[in-house]
């Protein structure tokens, strides 16, 4: 990610931008703000869980990990009554706990049901599915080559389906490159769903290069919300001096999007929040991009854009790339 570096476009100074000073004799930021953005089903479903929960349990709701990587989410249901842990032994015996939209390792549930706790696991049915195709290729015995970056919740979770030994992490092309396996192994491979569409195909190219019989779903396992966050950034991109992107240091998806436009020519920046924006980021901006990683609220969005009209006078446009209409049902010891 680079730091961004005013262009050499003729510009107001940083010195004429001090908030609250938006004035008519500046020139308009023109704004193009990308959609899809924003909340995507999985995150939906999963706060959606946290509050049904917190509705229903007359004791401490504990949140195993950030629900989704947002600070302005977490501490949403954090003032509702949720307890965020990051390890099951920080739950009480016999309290409900929810996992998180990024999956466990199957170790967890196991380990919560033994304790007795209650618990109700919210990670998005695009991930659950590629757990069950993982475990599906250990049952048949191939060994599987999972694209995707190290430390990650979902990559934890996913590799903690599967025996340790029967999965192999691949985060670059490199990582292909010295792969070895003797002849006749029975291979397969699996992606994160919150990767770079454009790396990833490169990375899945190679696979099949380097092993044609390898077995893997038709296209990578990117989901549609990554994928189309990231369509919509290419197709505003060009037409920006700076795009910013609302997301948390820690959100995948969202650090995809900052790579996406810095690939199109366009300097990028990752803000957790309106009050992030330094307003000398702002010079030589005549057409500014926006977007919103998959957990980050609409209601960020609006708080970027007043950010933005306390300097300049800002003429938004929304440019839309596709309309999503995906809803994932809710677990059902919740709708009962
Ligand atoms: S980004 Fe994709 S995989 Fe992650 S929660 Fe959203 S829909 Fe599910």
């Amino acid at each position: 990610m680079t730091i961004f570096a005013p262009s050499s476009h003729s510009a107001p100074l940083a010195a004429s931008l001090e908030p609250g000073t938006a004035s008519a004799d500046q020139a308009p930021l023109k704004l193009l703000i990308a959609a899809p953005r924003g909340f995507c089903a999985g995150v939906d479903r999963a706060i959606e869980i946290v509050e049904r929960a917190l509705d229903r349990f007359d004791q401490q709701v504990y949140v195993r990990h950030e629900i989704v990587h947002n600070r302005f989410v977490v501490e949403g249901l954090k003032a509702k009554g949720a307890v965020f842990v990051e390890d099951l032994e920080e739950v009480p015996d016999g309290a409900p706990v929810v996992f998180s939209a990024h999956g466990v390792p199957k170790q967890i549930p196991a380990e919560a049901t033994a304790r007795g706790l209650d618990w109700l696991d919210a990670t998005c049915p695009l991930v659950s599915k590629v757990h069950r195709q993982a475990e599906r290729h250990a049952e048949a015995g191939r060994h599987i080559l999972f694209v995707g970056h190290k430390g990650h919740p979902e990559v934890i979770g996913t590799m903690g389906q599967v025996p340790e030994g029967t999965i192999s992490l691949v985060e670059t092309l490199d990582d292909v490159a010295a792969l070895s396996f003797p002849n006749g192994t029975p291979l397969a491979f699996l992606t994160q769903t919150t990767l770079s569409v454009d790396d990833t195909r490169d990375i899945v190219a190679e696979l099949r290069a380097r092993f044609p019989e390898i077995a893997g779903p038709r296209a990578e396992d990117i989901c549609y919300a990554t994928s189309n966050r990231q369509t919509a950034v290419k197709a505003i991109a060009a037409r920006c001096d700076l795009l910013l992107v609302i997301g948390a240091p820690n959100s995948s998806n969202s650090l995809r999007l900052v790579e996406v436009a810095e690939r199109s020519g366009t300097a990028a920046k990752l803000i957790q929040r309106g009050t992030d924006i330094d307003p000398a980021w702002l010079a030589g901006v005549t057409t500014l991009g926006l977007t919103a990683g998959a957990s980050a609220p609409e209601v960020l969005v609006r708080e970027v854009v007043d950010q933005l009209a306390r300097w300049r006078k800002v003429d938004e446009e929304t440019i839309t790339t596709t309309v999503e209409n995906m809803v994932f049902k809710l677990p059902r010891q919740l709708t009962d």
